[in-house]
Parts: C-alpha cells; sequence; structure tokens
C-alpha cells in the first residue's frame, strides 16, 4: 500500500508568509480607508531591462522558422550563456573559471534546493540563523534534520547571526558536512567580508566540509574596495570546496522569467562509497540530465543580453533605484531611534524591534497603527526573534508613503 514520506509529514506548516497574508487580510477587512503597504516583499517590482525584451523578441522570432527552431537544449545551458557568464561574472573577477564547470538551470530556489540529493543522509547540515527557509526545508523533506522541535530542528547545526556576533557565524562546536552559507544574506542584509569568508573556505577545507555558497544578492554589492567578494571562488582554495549559486531574478528581474546557475569547479570532489572521491559535478551533471531538460533557449538569451553593455547598464540603473528605496529606509528607520542592519550591500534591512518587542508584536503593531506590513524575523529561525526584514523592492511612491507613516509612528 502506498504510503507518504513521513519527512513531509513532520515538517511544520508553511506558517510565516501564511500568517502574515491572514493578518493583513483581516487587517484590510477593518481599515478599509488607509491602503496597505508592504515592505515586506521579496519580488521585484520594476520590469525587465529594454536589452532583455529585445533579446526576447528576437530568440521568439527565431522559434518561428524551421531554420532556427530550438527543441530540448543542453541540460546544463546553452554554450553561449556559459560561456558569458565564465566571462562576466569570474575571469572579469580575475577568477579563473571554464564555461563547463557552470550549470545553467530556471532557478536558484530549486538547485539549492535539489543539491542536497547529492549528499548522504547521513551528512551534518549547518546553517546560518536567521536563514532563507528553503536550506531547511529541503534537508527536512529528506530527512536529513531530525525532528522539529517547535522551533528548530534536532539534527541541523545553526550558527547565529546577530548583533552580539555583528552577523559573523563562529564555527560550531559540532563539526558539519554541508555548510550553507548566504551573501549578501537574506534576512538580515548582511555581509560577510573577504576575512571572514576566507575563514569559512578555510575551515571547510580543514573539515572536509562543503560550503553551498548563495549568491543570489552578489549584484547589490556596492562595495568599491574590493572588501565584499561577488563570488565564493575569490578566495583561493574555495574552487575545492564549494559550490556557489547565483540568480537572475533579482539581479535584472527574472522572478517571472527563471533563469539562474550554480558553479560547480572541477576541482570539488567528494569521497564516494568506496572513500575513492568522485567529482561533484559530475553528480550533478548525472541528476540534472536525468530529472531535468534546461532552461528555455528564448531565457537563455535573454539572460545573455543581460551581459551586453546596453543590459548591464540598465541593470545598474534598476539595481541603483531599489538600493535608493534601501537608504532612505535605513535612514528613515534610524530616525526612529531604531537599529537596523543591512541595505547597504543588499535588498533587505535588518531592523532590531524596540523595548524587546518580539517580532510579531511589532509587526501587528507597525499594521494596525501604520497598515505598513514587514516580514517578522522570527518566521526566518530562532535567532529572526526580535527583528524584522523590510525590503527595498517597492515602488518608489509606496517607500515614499511607507516612510512617512514610519515618520508619524510615535513608538
Ligand atoms: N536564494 C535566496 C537567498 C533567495 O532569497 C531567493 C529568492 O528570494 C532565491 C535563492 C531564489 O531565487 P530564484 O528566483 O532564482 O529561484
Amino acid at each position: 500500500m502506498i504510503r507518504s514520506n513521513e519527512h513531509y509529514a513532520g515538517l511544520p506548516g508553511a506558517y510565516l508568509f501564511a500568517t502574515v497574508a491572514a493578518r493583513v487580510r483581516a487587517h484590510r477587512e477593518q481599515h478599509p480607508a488607509l491602503p496597505v503597504i508592504s515592505l515586506g516583499i521579496g519580488d521585484v517590482t520594476r520590469p525587465l531591462p529594454p536589452a532583455v525584451i529585445t533579446a526576447l523578441h528576437t530568440a521568439v522570432d527565431e522559434m518561428a522558422s524551421a531554420a532556427s527552431f530550438k527543441g530540448y537544449g543542453p541540460e546544463q545551458g546553452y554554450d553561449f550563456l556559459r560561456e558569458a557568464i565564465a566571462a562576466h561574472d569570474y575571469r572579469a573577477r580575475g577568477v579563473q573559471m571554464d564555461a563547463s564547470d557552470i550549470f545553467v538551470s530556471d532557478g536558484s530556489k530549486c538547485d539549492v534546493a535539489n543539491i542536497q540529493e547529492l549528499f548522504s543522509l547521513s551528512c551534518r547540515v549547518a546553517v546560518t540563523d536567521p536563514v532563507y527557509p528553503v536550506y531547511v526545508d529541503s534537508n527536512a523533506m529528506a530527512g536529513r534534520a531530525g525532528r522539529w522541535t517547535g522551533d528548530r530542528w534536532s539534527d541541523l547545526i545553526y550558527l547565529p547571526c546577530t548583533e552580539a556576533n555583528d552577523f559573523v557565524p563562529d564555527f560550531p562546536a559540532a563539526v558539519p558536512d554541508i555548510i550553507y552559507l548566504c551573501y549578501p544574506n537574506n534576512p538580515t542584509g548582511t555581509v560577510l567580508h573577504r576575512d571572514a569568508l576566507a575563514a569559512w573556505v578555510d575551515y571547510a577545507r580543514r573539515h572536509g566540509a562543503l560550503i553551498i555558497y548563495d549568491a543570489a544578492y552578489e549584484a547589490f554589492i556596492r562595495d568599491t574596495e574590493g572588501d565584499v567578494p561577488h563570488s565564493i571562488f575569490e578566495i583561493p582554495g574555495a574552487e575545492e570546496v564549494a559550490v556557489e549559486c547565483r540568480s537572475f531574478s533579482k539581479t535584472a528581474g527574472f522572478t517571472g522569467l527563471r533563469c539562474a546557475f550554480t558553479t560547480i569547479p572541477a576541482a570539488v570532489t567528494i569521497p564516494g562509497p568506496d572513500g575513492a572521491r568522485i567529482r561533484l559535478q559530475d553528480m550533478w551533471k548525472r541528476r540534472q540530465s536525468t530529472k531535468y531538460n534546461g532552461c528555455p533557449y528564448i531565457v537563455q538569451r535573454a539572460a545573455e543580453a543581460v551581459y551586453s553593455p546596453e543590459g548591464q547598464e540598465q541593470v545598474r540603473a534598476t539595481i541603483a533605484a531599489y538600493m535608493a528605496n534601501a537608504a532612505r529606509i535605513r535612514s528613515g528607520i534610524e530616525g526612529m531611534g531604531l537599529a537596523c542592519y543591512g541595505g547597504i550591500h543588499a535588498p533587505y534591512i535588518w531592523v532590531r524591534t524596540p523595548d524587546g518587542m518580539g517580532s510579531w508584536e511589532f509587526f501587528d503593531l507597525l499594521l494596525s497603527r501604520t497598515s505598513l506590513v514587514c516580514t517578522p524575523g522570527a518566521g526566518f529561525g530562532p535567532s529572526g526573534e526580535g527583528y524584522v526584514r523590510f525590503t527595498a523592492f517597492g515602488s518608489e511612491a509606496d517607500t515614499t508613503e511607507a516612510l512617512e507613516r514610519l515618520q508619524e509612528l510615535r513608538l
């Protein structure tokens, strides 16, 4: 008789965003006069860059004639895009990377969720806390997280990132086999400076661990000193112990179009069942060619256009507009006397709640008194309690209006 995967039964409900939505709905019904503005959204609001639209039109036309029509493409991505990524995202930054180390997909969410399949169920997993929930839930679904204990999983190793350690994760007491790092970070908006990232690469090398580095927000790094790495592969030695996931979603507005890539250098090897080392990229190739048929041709042409000179200029302008929102949110929050983090190299602003208020308590206060929506930090993990997340992805007009309402809020 068929039976369900028991690890799904052990998952807590998708409680964060559902609860936020339910509370917002109830508030709207009670206070229809003041429109709700969300500073909680993680989706982009600005349209695709014109260079991307032009490339899409051209690629669509190619599909209309037998001579240029494309059916199934290579599962790992077309060479034109893999080459463009290797050249612009790596070699232009002084990082040696071959196009064959780059695996194009239709999103980082699936890549970061799927990659855990390549590892034994016995592997210990470490996540920074608070955390993008996909790393946690995908390991829980596979049966690698243990039991849900109400606010955490029994078998995961949590690396708290709070004001107390300046949002830089310390090495844990128990040694993990797989370490998820996400920088610039969702939800805290903070970054790891070169020395701190180098220390984690060194740690992984010493302990035979693998780092899964999510750099979905790399394009938001404003640093001009070169002290905030855009890629983990800027750290010497990372090419043997790290995998990097990147996405066009936030960089170029592809959240609805879907294109991303995972970089697995040929030098990354892990022990196989007999102890002999296996190339991780061979396992990923095997997985993807079995379970995935590739990102659409027209979408890959659109992604390629992001790297054209016009595409680069347009993407920079869009990101600058979001980051102008971020700067205004930061100064508005600081003006209220609240401590806030992030928002300098990332579109997220992580705000300490006033007077020891819980995340949900502050969320409710903001909603009831100003009709503004934020995301309660506790939903991202136990160390998120006492914080809320604001995002800079709203329109300029909404952000302006939100800031005016915040100024009127007397705490
Ligand atoms: N990684 C992080 C840290 C994210 O915040 C997100 C989306 O919010 C993703 C990955 C997902 O990206 P994609 O749209 O490419 O699936």
